[in-house]
């Protein structure tokens, strides 16, 4: 018998991935969709041509997934809440799965990505672990005793949301808060931390960039940053700080035994991870600063589309 295959997609901020997975977790085929507009009906025509390109290349899968930026009730596999897409109140998973005929999985998109590296990746036999996506925004999972922990209403973790900084920055998308640690750490401040250093010193290669495109992204800054540009490594490293200032929060806490770092701003590595190892050392509580391991994801950005195609393998949340 054939190994069998379902699609699992993983939607980010401003972009989706989404792939078709066999049981051993190999990707046969990925799709890249943009975010266009912000109308809640075009949003989930996006999902249905996405889901159905990938099915045109492998018309035998069993199952799809998502792992969604949202708030996800797991009993009714309805979209509560999200800070980047409309999806506020959708009842996510009926309607998929009515668009697309087959049996659909949701959850949050962190969540998933915690599930796939706690089974096959950084967090392989750890029991107390915690994801923290950096994108767009800032995702959170956490593992405890074991398994995926949701909440009182499978809406938790939302670790991007914790209160960094009370007089900070407003949050990002709809989230109603400030000096979240999504508005201080996210891909998206990186890129706004590079923008700032480049206004400050016009002659840097950053300020040239700034100059030159109007506009300056994480990536970018990333991308000069491994170049060895210093003004765009010290903007990672101030923003691997912020982030640092997050984790020791989740150090005294909840004291894991690992603190995996996904999404596509893990592109910037030990440039952004090593500042915030380094306030975890100073700041947080012993013994549980001496335990934990900060690592990047075994998947690199693709653990939630990977972690998604798990739950559809898993057939839903166990
Ligand atoms: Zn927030």
């Amino acid at each position: 018998m054939p190994p069998r295959r379902v699609i699992g997609v993983d939607a980010g901020g401003t972009k989706l991935l989404g792939g078709v997975v066999d049981e051993q977790l190999v990707v046969h085929h990925r799709v890249h969709r943009m975010w266009r507009g912000s109308d809640r009906q075009e949003t989930l025509d996006i999902f249905v041509e996405a889901v159905e390109e990938i099915r045109a290349a492998a018309p035998d899968v069993d199952a799809v997934a998502f792992g969604l930026p949202a708030l996800v009730h797991q009993e009714s596999g309805s979209s509560a809440w999200s800070t980047h897409l409309p999806l506020e109140g959708v009842p996510f998973r009926d309607l998929m799965s009515e668009r697309l005929g087959v049996p659909v999985h949701v959850d949050n998109d962190a969540n998933v990505a915690m599930l796939a590296e706690h089974r096959y990746g950084a967090a392989a036999g750890r029991d107390h672990a915690a994801m923290v996506l950096l994108g767009t925004g800032i995702g959170g999972g956490l593992l405890i005793n074991g398994r995926i922990y949701r909440g009182a209403t499978g809406t938790g973790a939302e670790l991007g949301h914790m209160v960094v900084d009370y007089d900070g920055p407003d949050c990002q998308g709809a989230c109603p808060g400030r000096g979240c640690l999504e508005a201080m750490a996210s891909g998206r401040a990186i890129g706004r931390e590079a923008e700032r250093l480049a206004a400050e010193r016009p002659e840097s290669a950053l300020g040239r960039r700034l100059a030159a495109g109007g506009e300056i992204s994480g990536a970018t800054a990333t991308e000069l940053a491994h170049e060895g540009d210093q003004d765009a490594r010290e903007a990672l490293a101030n923003i691997g700080r912020h982030l640092g200032t997050g984790l020791v929060s989740l150090v005294n806490a909840l004291n894991p035994e690992m603190i995996v770092i996904g999404g596509g701003a893990v592109a910037a590595g030990d440039l952004l991870i090593d500042p915030a190892r380094q306030v975890v050392a100073e700041r947080a509580l012993p013994p549980s600063r001496d335990v934990v391991e900060i690592v990047p994801a075994h998947f690199g950005a693709e653990s939630g589309m990977l972690g998604a195609a798990l739950l559809a393998l898993d057939g839903g949340v166990s």
